[in-house]
């Protein structure tokens, strides 16, 4: 019944939600959309689709993955800290006047695997600092941002490793556009159903107001503490000026923001994570009041070990995310190399900063007054998959009682 629909009007789809309903786009504003170079033919039907809803400007910051690895490779060692502020600014402003943002997620996993783990860590260190007063804004929901994925050969590549490159490349597009509901008819009415049933489950966990959450599964037991007022969010998002928006194209988790300092016991990974273009495998997470005490993991231990030590901030917890394991993304049984795709496909948390939107007033809050209340900062925020189909979760409330919202990695309410 869906079959019919071709690439082309699969294509065009993708880039109408992506404008209507992932950044929400409004007339009047202006659209900086960062991208990599491979992904053109798509951000040239993103701007028509945005001049079309009355965008002011679109404006494109490209980069190249061939480039930063040629920096790495080749620029001199001491020279690492430099960089163009003049990008970042630019997109600083957009959204500083109102605009709104789009990234194109298009990454080969094993990019920086044979490059100094120190290098890589150092780069994007550099990055984040100059990305954060922008990251700052979007992270406190003053504008509206969307992050979108684009097939491009490498990545393909490794997610379909026995197929042809044609190949390899057509099924990672199917399945962005089935995990984006791009092949049912009405793609749009397919996602505000999803948003009204997700909804459901955010208004269940808010009126709850658990004070911890206790996992258990095999190589983890864990208890985990929430800020008073945290709230769970999920699918879309609102800007205090009230444009409602999806941050994440597809997105399937519910989320929200652990206490900094109420961390305690052991987590395992049930995915590997692929940071930097190096892959961490099976790795476990020792927590003594909310701080990370003990690293280890079967391969991509140091670069584990570096992004713990980027700061302060990086040795905690940022986000509690909440996916049942039927998910559609979980049961592709893939392995995508990008948090975008993984983070859907199992419940997870976060290490490094707290979304300030995920507590009642926290954009409002001073830093000193958010890290009271329990928000971490950091320049760095990499979500890593503790879910599995024999993770149980039980919410704890304030007498000690604990209640069931996870069994056999399924909702339990
Ligand atoms: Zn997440
Ligand atoms: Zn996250």
């Amino acid at each position: 019944m869906t079959n019919d629909i071709t690439f082309e009007q699969k294509l065009e789809n993708y880039a109408d939600l992506t404008i209507k309903l992932g950044v929400g786009l409004q007339a009047g504003q202006r659209l900086a959309i960062r991208a990599p170079l491979e992904a053109a033919p798509l951000v040239r039907l993103l701007a028509k689709k945005a001049y079309q809803v009355g965008a002011r400007l679109v404006d494109v910051l490209w980069h190249d993955d061939a480039l930063n690895l040629t920096r790495i490779q080749y620029a001199p060692r001491d020279s690492f800290d430099e960089f163009p502020a003049w990008h970042l600014d630019g997109l600083r402003q957009v959204v500083e006047q109102g605009g709104a943002t789009l990234r194109i997620q298009a990454a080969d996993p094993d990019l920086f695997k044979e490059q100094d783990p120190d290098i890589v860590a150092h780069v994007e260190r550099v990055f984040n600092a100059h990305l954060s007063p922008a990251r700052r804004i979007s992270m406190s929901n003053l504008c509206n941002w969307s992050v979108i994925a684009m097939p491009i050969p490498s990545w393909a590549a490794k997610v379909f490793p026995d197929d042809d490159p044609p190949t390899q490349l057509a099924k990672l597009w199917e399945l962005i556009f089935r995990t984006c509901r791009l092949d049912q008819p009405d793609p749009i009415a397919a996602w505000q159903q999803h948003m009204a049933r997700v909804r459901l489950q955010k208004d269940y966990l808010n009126a709850k107001q658990y004070v911890a959450l206790k996992y258990t599964a095999p190589g983890t037991d864990f208890k985990i503490g929430l800020p008073t007022n945290h709230i769970w969010h999920g699918i879309d998002a609102q800007t205090n000026s009230g444009i409602t928006f999806i941050p994440n194209l597809p997105t399937e988790e519910i989320f929200t923001m652990p206490h900094s300092a109420q961390a305690d016991g052991v987590v395992s990974s049930t995915k590997p994570l692929s940071h930097n273009g190096v892959l961490i495998k099976d790795f476990v997470l020792t927590f003594e009041g909310g701080r990370i005490v003990k690293v280890s993991a079967q391969t991509g231990e140091k670069t584990l070990r570096k992004l713990v030590e980027t700061d302060d901030g990086s040795s905690r917890l940022g986000e509690i995310a909440l996916v049942p394991h039927s998910s559609p993304i979980s049961q592709t049984g893939l392995l995508f190399y990008s948090t975008l795709f993984d983070e859907n496909a199992s419940s997870h948390l976060a290490i490094g900063k707290a979304y300030r939107f995920c507590l009642d007033h926290g954009t409002d809050m001073s830093d000193e007054q958010f890290a009271v209340a329990g928000g971490n900062n950091s320049l760095v925020h990499v979500d890593f998959m503790i879910g599995s189909a024999e993770m149980n979760i039980d919410g704890l409330m304030r007498d000690g009682t604990a209640e069931p919202i996870m069994r056999q990695g399924e909702w339990a309410f």
